[in-house]
C-alpha cells in the first residue's frame, strides 16, 4: 500500500478503535473516578512502540517520557515512535470512596475539572497498579493497536507488560530485562525495565541492548 494510503488507514483504524475504548464499560470499578481511558500517542506509521503498563508513571513524570523517546530516537536513528497503555482506565486507591454507600457504585464520581462529587475537592485518588483482570479485559486494545500499526520494534517496559504481551505472542520464554524475542512476522519486542525503574544508566543499557539488536537485524 502507498505510504499516505497506509496512513490514512491507519489514522481510520486507530480512531474506530479509540471509539470503542472510550465506550468500553468491561472494567466497572475502574470508570467511576477517571474521566476518559488512556489513549496511545506519536506517529501513526511507527517504526517503534513503546508499551506502558497505564499511565501512572507516564502522566506524573512527562519529563522521563521525554528522556525515554529521545533516547530511542538517537539509538535508532527515527522520530517515528508511538507510546501506549497495557491498560487504559488508571485505578486509584480511595478512602473517600470505599467508604461511601454502594448505591454509588458505577457512577461517575469526577466532573470535568477532577473533583470530586463525594467531597467537592480536587480528586485525591492514589494511581495503583492495575489488577490481573484489567490487564487481561484491556490487552485485547493493545493487541489490534499493534496490529494496526505494525511496527518493526516493540519496547515493553515492566515485568508485568513483558509477560502478558509475550504470553500473548505465544512466547513464553523466561524473561530478563535486556532479552529480545521475535515473533512469527519477524518483528522485535524488547523487554526492559519499567519507567519507574529507570536510572540513567538504565537508559544508557537501553541504547546498547537497541544498538545490538538493530546491528543483528
Ligand atoms: S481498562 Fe480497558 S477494558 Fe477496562 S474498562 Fe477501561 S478500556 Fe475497557
Amino acid at each position: 500500500m502507498a505510504a499516505d494510503g497506509r496512513r490514512e488507514q491507519n489514522i481510520r483504524f486507530i480512531i474506530e478503535m479509540e471509539d470503542r475504548i472510550a465506550q468500553c464499560k468491561r472494567c466497572k470499578s475502574l470508570l467511576s473516578c477517571i474521566r476518559k481511558p488512556s489513549m496511545g500517542k506519536g506517529d501513526l506509521e511507527p517504526e517503534i512502540i513503546l508499551v506502558f503498563e497505564n499511565d501512572m508513571t507516564v502522566a506524573q513524570n512527562s519529563d522521563k517520557l521525554l528522556e525515554l523517546r529521545e533516547i530511542v530516537k538517537s539509538q535508532f536513528n527515527t522520530s517515528k515512535i508511538y507510546h501506549t497503555f497495557m491498560v487504559r482506565c488508571q485505578p486509584k486507591a480511595c478512602v473517600i470512596r470505599s467508604n461511601t454507600s454502594c448505591y454509588l457504585e458505577n457512577k461517575k464520581l469526577i466532573d470535568r475539572e477532577y473533583n470530586c462529587l463525594l467531597s467537592g475537592k480536587y480528586c485525591e485518588g492514589i494511581p495503583i497498579k492495575p489488577a490481573d483482570e484489567s490487564i487481561i479485559s484491556c490487552l485485547p486494545f493493545l493487541l489490534e493497536e499493534l496490529e494496526i500499526l505494525d511496527p518493526s520494534t516493540v519496547i515493553l517496559f515492566g515485568e508485568r507488560v513483558s509477560d502478558f504481551v509475550l504470553k500473548s505472542y505465544g512466547i513464553f520464554k523466561e524473561i530478563s530485562a535486556g532479552d529480545a524475542f521475535y515473533d512469527g512476522t519477524g518483528r522485535v519486542f524488547i523487554s526492559v525495565p519499567s519507567p519507574e525503574e529507570f536510572t540513567t544508566e538504565e537508559l544508557q543499557k537501553l541504547g546498547d541492548i537497541l544498538s545490538s539488536t538493530e546491528s543483528q537485524s
